[in-house]
């Protein structure tokens, strides 16, 4: 765990607490200063005859009359010195008091007579003494707060509550606890980039000396889940400087104007601890682009922090040793002058992991956990083509839940391929109520895509066939996995797989009729059309656009919506390409089911006794039936 600072307070700033102790201090020595005289000054009762016969002494000198409470309050002076007296009212003399007193010229007829105490220590009493009572009872309850947030959510990056201006955490590494390099599985480039700089803040004289600078800016740029904020925390562990974290989120999400107030506090802050880090999670948030249409809904708060962070970049000296990390899946939506020499300048890709990379994932996460010995690791892996580090972390857990669902004290190879399911496709339904005939369609649907991908060489050999239902909504499941990793896809790769996704519903008009296929391939029908498309406006495969970019990426991370960047007259000729393509593929796949009817059924029959057949049992069964219908 890293210790926290909550920044500005602490380190030893002399605390609001000190000074009201002192306040009060000083206020009680001068009570007990000021009070003797009071005492002097208290009141002294005596009997109305002193009081006539100390106004004929000439004793008195001041006279003053209190209607409520009926009494004369009076200061008299002898020789022992004056003094404050009162007396009570004796009514019917009233008339002949006022006749004594004025023969006395010089006694004063006063509204009247200060007997308490002096304004200044009435005022500190019944004013100041509560306030400050007041702000001691808050300040500490506010610090009693603070302590139960932090150690209710202890350590999490980003999680425990901070009432700091720039609401940044410091976390000062801890060699011990903290998140390190070696957790962060395949990343190996990223992790190499960020090495770089916590070497540069470790011993700035090696670069400083070829006269190399550090860069002000680092952008981890990648799909969520693969490890962004993880890489951070890695590198606050590893770096043995301050290291300030904030995500862009917290910088518009209060009030107007809040947030260049942040970003400058930020700053001022990281400037006086430097070296240091300084890490905005989700820089997206703050970091779009700016609105140059002009118009309404805009967002001028979000504009302004943005422009503050643009100036505050700008603002600090590289030598120093400010580093600037920021993580995003958007890099896309980044404004261009964020991006820009000087401010983020490197990009670190964080890409979904491959096989290698998810094995090693697996591996770190299986840490943390009980498996059983001679748990299959690359298995696991292969099977899961795609998934990110969290989805990876997460099947590692749900394998952990399963173990013990089933009373087992280690995790077994069964319970992680479950989990892979689990995670991929939704959990089981396993009393989901399927009618035979239903059941019998998925069966046959299921065995096209897979004799279809089995038939043409270059498609992937299927690994695993199912029909029992998913709770994604999936009735049947084809799991296809490639052998080993392939980052380039052929043309024909391209159109076996889509030949493989009409496969399905090509069983099923095959089996049942036309008139009977059903709404099962939509999903095929949704990623051929998709993949069919993209071989034409974004691949260059085809003769009549040929190498012509028709539609721009608009987030390669976020599911990679496209749009199209041609004329409408274009885009219908597309249209009509797109639909060829399928159309052809679909012909190709009925082609080869005709030619492996009897492999169909059979296999069909199989997976119906089954509900759950290997790859191994389909590739023994179709070489086992000779070719050709039945
Ligand atoms: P991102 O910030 O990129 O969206 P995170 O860093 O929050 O993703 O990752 C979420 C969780 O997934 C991590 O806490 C970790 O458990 C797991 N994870 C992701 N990538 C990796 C990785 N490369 N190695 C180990 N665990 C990972
Ligand atoms: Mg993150
Ligand atoms: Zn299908």
């Amino acid at each position: 765990m890293h210790e926290e600072i909550e920044n500005g307070r602490t380190p030893p700033k002399k605390p609001f607490i000190f000074y009201a102790i002192v306040a009060m201090i000083v206020i009680m020595l001068l009570n007990a200063l000021l009070f003797p005289s009071m005492m002097e000054r208290s009141v002294v009762e005596v009997g109305y005859d002193q009081f006539l016969e100390m106004i004929d002494n000439d004793e008195v000198k001041e006279v003053s009359y209190d209607e409520y409470s009926g009494e004369y309050v009076f200061i008299a002076e002898n020789e022992n010195g004056a003094g404050i007296y009162k007396t009570g009212i004796w009514p019917e003399d009233g008339e002949r008091l006022l006749q004594q007193l004025l023969e006395h010229s010089d006694v004063k007829f006063s509204a009247t007579i200060p007997t308490q105490t002096n304004p200044l220590l009435s005022f500190v009493l019944t004013w100041i003494l509560p306030m400050l009572f007041f702000f001691l009872i808050g300040e500490i309850f506010y610090r009693w707060m603070r302590k139960r947030m932090n150690s209710q959510m202890p350590g999490g990056m980003g999680n425990a509550m901070s009432f700091g201006k720039s609401g940044a955490k410091i976390y000062v590494a801890d060699a011990k606890t903290g998140v390190r390099f070696e957790d962060v599985a395949g990343q190996e480039e990223a992790k190499d980039a960020l090495k770089e700089v916590v070497d540069f803040l470790h011993q700035p004289k090696k670069y400083a000396a070829i006269g190399a600078k550090l860069p002000k800016g680092v952008l981890l740029v990648g799909p969520p889940g693969t490890g962004k904020t993880l890489l951070a925390k890695a590198v606050a562990g590893e770096a043995g400087v301050p290291f300030f974290s904030i995500s862009g989120s917290e910088f518009v999400e209060m009030f107007v104007g809040m947030g260049a107030a942040k970003v400058r506090d930020l700053f001022k802050q990281a400037n006086e601890k430097a070296p240091c880090i300084v890490f905005i999670d989700e820089i997206d948030a703050i970091g779009q682009k700016r609105n140059t249409g002009g118009g309404l809904g805009g967002n001028d708060e979000r504009e302004q922090t943005l422009n503050q962070l643009l100036a505050e970049m700008d603002g600090f000296d590289g030598q120093k040793g400010v580093v600037m990390l920021a993580a995003t899946n958007r890099p896309e939506s980044l404004d261009p002058a964020l991006l820009r020499p000087g401010r983020f300048d490197r990009r670190v890709p964080v890409e979904l992991p491959d096989l290698q990379g998810r094995e090693a994932i697996l591996k770190v996460h299986a840490r943390e956990v009980k498996t059983e010995a001679d748990i299959d690791w690359n298995a696991i892996a292969r099977a899961t083509a795609g998934a990110s580090g969290a989805e990876l972390a997460n099947m590692v857990n749900e394998a952990a839940l399963r173990a013990v669902r089933m009373g087992r004290s280690a995790i077994s190879q069964e319970d992680l391929e479950e989990s892979v399911e689990t995670v991929i496709a939704g959990a089981q339904r396993k009393n989901a109520v399927v009618s035979d005939r239903e059941k019998k369609i998925v069966a046959y649907h299921e065995i096209g895509h897979a004799l279809v991908a089995a038939k043409q060489s270059h498609s992937a050999p299927v690994t695993k066939i199912t029909i029992v239902p998913r709770t994604s909504g999936a009735l049947g499941y084809t799991m296809q996995v490639d052998e080993g990793e392939r980052m380039l896809m052929s043309r024909t790769e391209i159109l076996n797989k889509i030949a493989t996704l009409t496969g399905g519903r090509s069983a099923e008009e095959l089996i049942f009729g036309k008139d009977n296929m059903t709404t099962g391939a939509s999903n095929d029908i949704e990623q051929a059309t998709k993949l069919a498309r993209a071989m034409i406006t974004r691949y260059g495969m085809t003769d009549e656009f040929d190498m012509v970019a028709l539609e721009t990426v608009q987030n390669q991370y976020l599911g990679g919506d496209a749009s199209l960047a041609c004329a409408a007259e274009t885009a219908s000729r597309i249209d009509g390409q797109v639909v060829e393509t399928v159309k052809e593929a679909h012909e190709k796949a009925r082609r080869i089911l005709e030619e492996n009817e009897s492999a169909l059924h059979r296999l069909a029959d199989y997976l119906l006794e089954k509900e759950t057949i290997t790859g191994e049992e389909f590739m023994n069964l179709l070489e086992a039936v000779p070719a050709g219908g039945r």
